[in-house]
């Protein structure tokens, strides 16, 4: 498929080269620092295209039980025992050398998972970068973070991640495990593996001492035997409610630390005296980033009743410009749906929204023959009740109601399972605390929507999840501290 077989929304196509590294046909599985071969393999596709682009190690509880016997013996002779300044030594090598190949990473990242390469140029590899670097600095002051407390690791850390940010969630998950004195196992999503397995290179390329950190690819029967192995000290998991839910029932009463990163439903609430334009941009960030596919998306917009009308017309003709295409291209600005299964979700979801009697708005524009693709869409004429209004969708697919005071706002915004994020646009400071103090989430964005920076502790509440990663928050998830 070339380039040209995408549409390009009116723009000459732009795409970025992906010849100046190599994606390998096969890819065996990282334990104690070796390439290890697993007697089955899956396929890993480029979902803009339904094109296979490598076959990947499928990792059992024979080579489950490998991994976590590396990470121990790793933590017990080598990681443990090294100095914190040393180990920052290697979170710096290893945020530099993340910088150098920026580009592979990027597009590596674009053909496995979909999402446009602006994004992953400019928001997935720089901020994987910044959290080894913010880590890095952590590792030898962690007396200072928590003053008064003996700071000790945990030992083996068991870390599940899913699709959406995968290379992202491998640096929230492993940049604080190493720098508090852990050691790893990794699982990617079964379909994008890609930038993991290229960041073992890199760990080995930094030098890293064998069995640090231990990379092992396959899907939910692999996650399952990591995180019930028993010398798991810690699990760190992000992902579905569900997932999550059934993880948490199996480590009760195992002593293992957890931290849940689970799904959202955020509110985005948008009142009469907001910068109005701005705040469309808000809107288009908070749920169009990433097809949607992200756990904090603003996907309940709240407008204020008085200019409803004027800013539904705004958003559509900002829609109406947005490109959905080669996500290899740098002027797309929706890529591909990561998997058919998800696109499967979210046209069920959708219809439900149909079938439930609310108004579904697309742009004019189409989107490519092959893969998987899903327009921007709205909804309007949404009840609380309505499945998309109370389900998490993870697509490009926002629901729109109306509110008239702040209070009315906040009842509507809180009704919900989830607790994870939300946003308030508004003129007025005092509205501003008003909102972000009522809003029963654990990270709300004023005048601005997905903002991110390793220094801010993010997670949520209810079913959203529990535990926090980022910042001084997400550092003690990692440590045993003795007070
Ligand atoms: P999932 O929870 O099934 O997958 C996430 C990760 O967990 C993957 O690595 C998967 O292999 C692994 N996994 C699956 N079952 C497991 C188990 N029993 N034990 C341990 N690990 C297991 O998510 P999904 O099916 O890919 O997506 C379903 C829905 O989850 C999406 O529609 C979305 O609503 C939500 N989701 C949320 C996030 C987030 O960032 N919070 C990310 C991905 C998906
Ligand atoms: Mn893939």
């Amino acid at each position: 498929m070339s380039a040209n077989d995408f549409l390009s929304g009116g723009f000459a196509p732009a795409p970025e080269s992906a010849d100046h590294f190599k994606i390998k046909k096969n890819y065996d599985l990282y334990i104690g620092g070796k390439w290890v071969k697993a007697a089955k393999r899956f396929k890993t596709t480029n979902p803009a295209t339904g094109e296979v682009i490598s076959q990947v190690a499928l990792a059992e509880k024979k080579e489950v039980n490998l991994a976590v016997k590396a990470a121990r013996k790793a933590y017990d002779e080598t990681w443990s025992k090294m100095p914190a300044a040393e180990r920052g030594k290697y979170l710096f090598r290893i945020a530099r050398l993340l910088q150098e190949r920026a580009r592979e990473f990027a597009v590596t990242e674009t053909i496995d998972g979909g999402k446009p390469i602006r994004e992953s140029r400019d928001v997935d590899v720089p901020l994987a970068a910044a959290h080894f670097f913010y880590h890095a600095g952590w590792a030898d002051k962690l007396d200072y973070a928590f003053p008064g407390a003996k700071v000790a690791p945990l030992g083996v850390v068991a870390q599940v991640i899913p699709w959406n940010f995968p290379l992202l969630m491998a640096a929230w998950k492993i940049a604080p495990a190493l720098a508090c004195g852990n050691t790893v196992v990794l699982k990617p999503a079964e379909t994008t593996p890609l930038t993991a397995l290229k960041l073992a290179e890199l760990f080995d390329d930094a030098g890293l001492p064998p069995g640090v950190v231990n990379i092992i690819t396959g899907a939910g029967e692999t996650g399952q035997a990591l995180v019930e192995h028993p010398d798991v000290n810690k699990v760190a998991f992000t992902g579905s409610t569900a997932v999550g839910k059934a993880i948490r029932r199996s480590v009760a009463g195992t002593g293992k630390k957890f931290t849940l990163e689970l799904g959202g439903k955020a509110a985005n609430i948008v009142f009469e005296d907001a910068p109005i334009n701005e705040a469309v941009e808000g809107i288009v960030n908070g749920i169009f980033f990433n097809q949607g596919h992200v756990c904090c998306a603003g996907s309940r917009l709240f407008v204020q009743e008085s200019i409803a009308v004027k800013v539904i017309k705004k958003l559509q003709k900002r829609m109406e410009t947005l490109v959905v295409g080669n996500p290899l291209d740098k002027n797309t600005d929706i890529g591909a749906i990561n998997s058919v299964e998800q696109l499967e979700r979210i046209k069920t979801l959708v219809k439900a929204g149909q079938d439930e009697g609310a108004c579904l708005w697309q742009p004019s524009g189409g989107v490519p023959r092959k893969g998987n693709w899903f327009k921007p869409t709205l909804f309007t004429e949404c009840a609380q009740s309505h499945r998309i209004v109370q389900e998490e969708i993870f697509g490009p697919v926002l629901a729109i109601q109306t509110f008239r005071t702040p209070q009315e706002a906040l009842t509507k915004a809180n009704n919900t399972p989830y607790g994870l994020s939300g946003g308030v646009w508004t003129d007025k400071g005092s509205k501003i605390f008003k909102m972000t103090t009522g809003l029963n989430a654990g990270v709300v964005w004023a005048n601005t929507f997905n903002k991110f920076d390793p220094t801010s502790p993010f997670g949520g509440f209810k079913e959203s999840g529990i535990g926090r990663e980022g910042g001084v928050h997400g550092l003690s998830a990692y440590c045993d501290l003795k007070i």
